[in-house]
C-alpha cells in the first residue's frame, strides 16, 4: 500500500493481495514480479515470499484510513481475480471499497474477466453490495489483438466505468469500445522491453476519439528508457473517465 504511486494515471495502490503467475505475453516482463522477486528470502520484508500468491487481512481495512478522496490503484502486485484467491476474500475487498471508504475512487485491473462472467462471485458482490457503484472502475489489460477477448467479458459484466489498459503495447489493436470508458496505451519499459510504434498509439487514440472514449497516453520508452509526459501530434494525453479527486 503506497499513499502516492508513480503510475501517472491512479494517485494511490492498495495491495490486499500480492503475488501472481503469468497468463499471457503481457506478463513476460511484469514489474510487479521482477521487484518481489528482489526481496525473496529477506527474513520480515513484504516479500520474503517473493512473487508467491499472498493474502493481507490485515490490509483490507487500509482505504479506511485515508480520509481525503483519492484514485486507487487495487492490486498493482497482483490479479483481483486470480483463480488462488478465494470469493469470501474478493468479496471483502469490494465490501471495503464499496461500504467502508467509498469516498475513494477505485482502479480495479485484470488480465482474468472470466471470473466475472456469470459465475457465483459476481452473485456474492452484488449480494454484499448492491448494484455495482459508479466508483469502482473495472479494467482489462490488452496487449496485442489476441487479448481483445478480454474487452468481451468486461463488456457484459456490471460495472459501470469500463476501462482498457493497453500496455504493455505489443502491437496494432482494433478495439470494439462500445461501453468502454477509458482506454489506456502505453510501451513497455526497464530491461528487454520489446518496443512500441508510435502509429499503434495514433490508432487508439483515433479509435478512442471516434468512440467518445476517454484517453490516456501513459508512457513511450525508448530502447527500455521511460520517456517523461509523452507526447502524441503535438499534445499530451491524459483523459480521465470522469471527474476524479485532486491528487
Ligand atoms: S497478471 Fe499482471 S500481476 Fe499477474 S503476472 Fe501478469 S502482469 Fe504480473
Amino acid at each position: 500500500m503506497s499513499a502516492h504511486s508513480s503510475i501517472e494515471w491512479t494517485h494511490a495502490t492498495w495491495n490486499p493481495v500480492t503475488g501472481c503467475t503469468q497468463v499471457s505475453p503481457g506478463c513476460d516482463h511484469c514489474y510487479a514480479r521482477t521487484f518481489a522477486e528482489r526481496f525473496r528470502g529477506v527474513a520480515g520484508h513484504p516479500y520474503q515470499q517473493g512473487f508467491d500468491l499472498r493474502l493481507w487481512e490485515a490490509r483490507l481495512d487500509a482505504p479506511t484510513r485515508w480520509k481525503r478522496p483519492r484514485l486507487i490503484f487495487v492490486n498493482s502486485m497482483s490479479d483481483l481475480f486470480h483463480k488462488d484467491i478465494p470469493d469470501h476474500f474478493i468479496v471483502q475487498v469490494f465490501r471495503t471499497m464499496a461500504m467502508l471508504a467509498p469516498q475513494h475512487t477505485y482502479q480495479v485491473l485484470t488480465k482474468r474477466p472470466s471470473r466475472l462472467f456469470n459465475t457465483p462471485l459476481v452473485a456474492q458482490i452484488t449480494q454484499a453490495i448492491g448494484p455495482w457503484p459508479a466508483h469502482i472502475w473495472l479494467g482489462v489489460s490488452v496487449e496485442n489483438q489476441a487479448s481483445t477477448w478480454r474487452v468481451d467479458k468486461l463488456r457484459v459484466t456490471p460495472a459501470p466505468v469500463k476501462f482498457i489498459s493497453a500496455e504493455p503495447l505489443l502491437g496494432p489493436i482494433q478495439f470494439n469500445l462500445d461501453g468502454i470508458a477509458w482506454l489506456i496505451a502505453g510501451a513497455e519499459s526497464g530491461h528487454g522491453a520489446r518496443p512500441m510504434e508510435e502509429e499503434w498509439v495514433r490508432s487508439l487514440r483515433d479509435q478512442a476519439t471516434a468512440a467518445g472514449c476517454a484517453f490516456f497516453y501513459k508512457q513511450h520508452a525508448v530502447r527500455g528508457r521511460k520517456l517523461p509526459v509523452p507526447v502524441l501530434d503535438g499534445k499530451q494525453w491524459q483523459q480521465f473517465p470522469t471527474e476524479v479527486p485532486h491528487a
